[in-house]
């Protein structure tokens, strides 16, 4: 049986874990942390548990597919509900839009804030869909190695939308600003300005409004531990507290990992680190890039997390709501034009107790507040707190309670955090951006260039940052180790 080591144990690592595994490989996964999950760790403290990375739980499909794929399904594992609405987007005091369920009922709230965006979003949600299709049945599971994957008849009905991008299609239908910030908002999570995505990407907005907002009951970590638990039942070793400092490389075949300055034999190497510090375990003359190649990379966001137990339930909140009550185009500018600190940021919250009340202690309400930011900043306690009041004092107003005196314990987590925690480039937290120079086969490659047996995988390489995608990303570096290590 060959044997495998991967490294990290985020989502990618351990969707390529169970994969390999089915495939009859012997697999052990090595995460530096104490705990596995990678950028999607959990906190708990005293009674309150605060999902430390992702919190929105779309495209269910790819999960069932994923679990499908071992003959088990999502509710062998966790159990799912989906959220109406699925957030509120809050503009200013009194001037909201909740996501709701009911499509119609979108259609009339976009129609009463401006005649004919009603029917736009109807129309717009068609092209999502067709594109959602497009990709997902077989574009986002192709490896990135040659451009000829994207062509599909599907993609070639639709190569404007590889030109335009979405936000100038929104932009040309739709004047309310609060309706743009409202469709442009899901491609953020592609780790790009919306003015810089492809229009093609608008099948986020099909996984937003029409496949919805779920969550995992005891939260995201849920997922993690599922698919931990599953890579267990195939086989799969798991070893955490177990850094790898280095890829051990002899005639262009890795020989195995270096753990403690022992060299542990493998017959495979695949890293789910992120892929700039995957690169730093190998030596200079086996790395598929240099420096300068990073440096001229569009990084997708960094970010500044507060985890709060609040002494009370919230009020006039949902379980996720975003604060777009400044400046979005101004705060956007922070991250990918001048990356600085925005002035007045916009924000994410994310109150998962009021829909699941084993995450909070009887009456009360754990919060997690979110502020995108350019990677690569300093950040310092002060700068830490003075966002954390600016929260509070914007959330205090809008949403109309007192918040600051009912704080019962924080803690922050930012740029500086991610770096030392995930050995984060730049302390980036969502991966390598979906620009149109960054997508598909324009991504770093799954495969290194000079060594045979030695893959990358998770969100800096094919298909990008999220959840699904990076299980996807393990599937896809499964597929192609296996078929490599058994031509050798
Ligand atoms: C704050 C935040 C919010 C997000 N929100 C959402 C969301 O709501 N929905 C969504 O779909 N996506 C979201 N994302 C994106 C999603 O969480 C990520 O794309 C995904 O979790 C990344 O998984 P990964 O396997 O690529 O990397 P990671 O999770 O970073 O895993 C890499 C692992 O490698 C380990 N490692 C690094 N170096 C070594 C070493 N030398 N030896 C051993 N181990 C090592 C790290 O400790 C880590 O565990 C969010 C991300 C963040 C950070």
């Amino acid at each position: 049986m060959k044997k495998v080591a991967i490294i990290g144990s985020g989502f990618s690592s351990l969707s390529a874990a169970c994969y390999m595994a089915q495939k009859g490989y012997n697999v052990t996964i090595f995460e530096k942390n104490e705990t596995i999950g990678g950028r999607a760790r959990q906190w708990k403290h005293d009674g309150f548990t605060f999902d430390m990375g992702p919190t929105f739980y779309w495209m269910p499909d790819v999960f069932d597919k994923f679990f499908a794929d071992f003959n088990k399904k999502t509710s062998d594992y966790y159990q799912l509900s989906r959220l109406d609405p699925a957030y509120e987007v809050f503009f200013n005091k009194n001037d909201s839009i909740k996501v709701e369920v009911d499509l119609n009922k979108m259609q009339n709230t976009f129609e009463k804030i401006e005649p004919g965006s009603g029917k736009f979003l109807k129309s717009f949600l068609k092209m999502a869909e067709f594109n959602y299709n497009a990709a997902m049945n077989k574009v986002i599971y192709r490896p990135g190695k040659s451009p000829l994957e994207l062509i599909t008849p599907a993609t070639i009905s639709r190569i404007g939308q590889f030109i335009r991008t979405i936000s100038q299609t929104i932009r040309r239908k739709i004047k309310d600003k609060r309706l743009i910030h409202l469709l442009e908002f899901p491609v953020i999570f592609l780790g790009a300005k919306p003015q810089k995505i492809p229009a093609f990407y608008c099948f986020m907005n099909h996984a937003d409004m029409t496949l919805g907002t779920w969550h995992p009951h005891g939260g995201m970590y849920k997922v993690i531990e599922s698919m931990a638990n599953l890579a267990t039942e195939l086989g799969v070793k798991i070893k955490t507290n177990t850094p790898v400092e280095k890829i051990t490389v002899e005639n262009n075949i890795a020989k195995g990992v270096l753990i403690n300055g022992i060299l542990h034999k493998y017959d495979a190497v695949i890293s789910g680190a992120d892929y700039h510090h995957t690169e730093f375990l190998l030596e200079k003359q086996f790395r598929n890039y240099n420096e300068k190649y990073w440096s001229k990379k569009t990084f997708a966001p960094s970010a500044l997390m507060f985890f709060v137990g609040f002494d009370k339930k919230l009020k006039n909140t949902q379980h996720h709501a975003l604060f777009f009550d400044t400046d979005f185009d101004a705060h956007i500018s922070t991250i990918y034009d001048t990356a600085e600190w925005p002035e007045n940021p916009l924000f994410y919250s994310s109150f998962p107790s009021i829909t699941d009340k084993y995450l909070a202690p009887e009456g009360k309400e754990t919060g997690i507040f979110l502020i995108p930011l350019a990677p690569g900043l300093t950040d310092t306690e002060e700068i830490r707190e003075k966002y954390f009041n600016q929260l509070m004092d914007r959330m205090e107003q809008i949403t109309e309670q007192s918040l600051k005196k009912n704080v019962l314990f924080k803690k922050s987590y930012c740029v500086s955090d991610f770096s030392k925690d995930y050995n984060a480039y730049k302390g980036n937290a969502y991966g390598l951006a979906n620009t149109l120079l960054q997508t598909a086969f324009l991504k770093p490659k799954i495969e290194n260039k000079k060594i045979k047996n030695m893959f990358y995988t998770g969100q800096l390489t094919v298909p990008g940052p999220g959840v699904p995608t990076t299980i996807i990303s393990g599937k896809i570096v499964a597929e192609l180790a296996h078929k490599k290590l058994s031509s050798l």
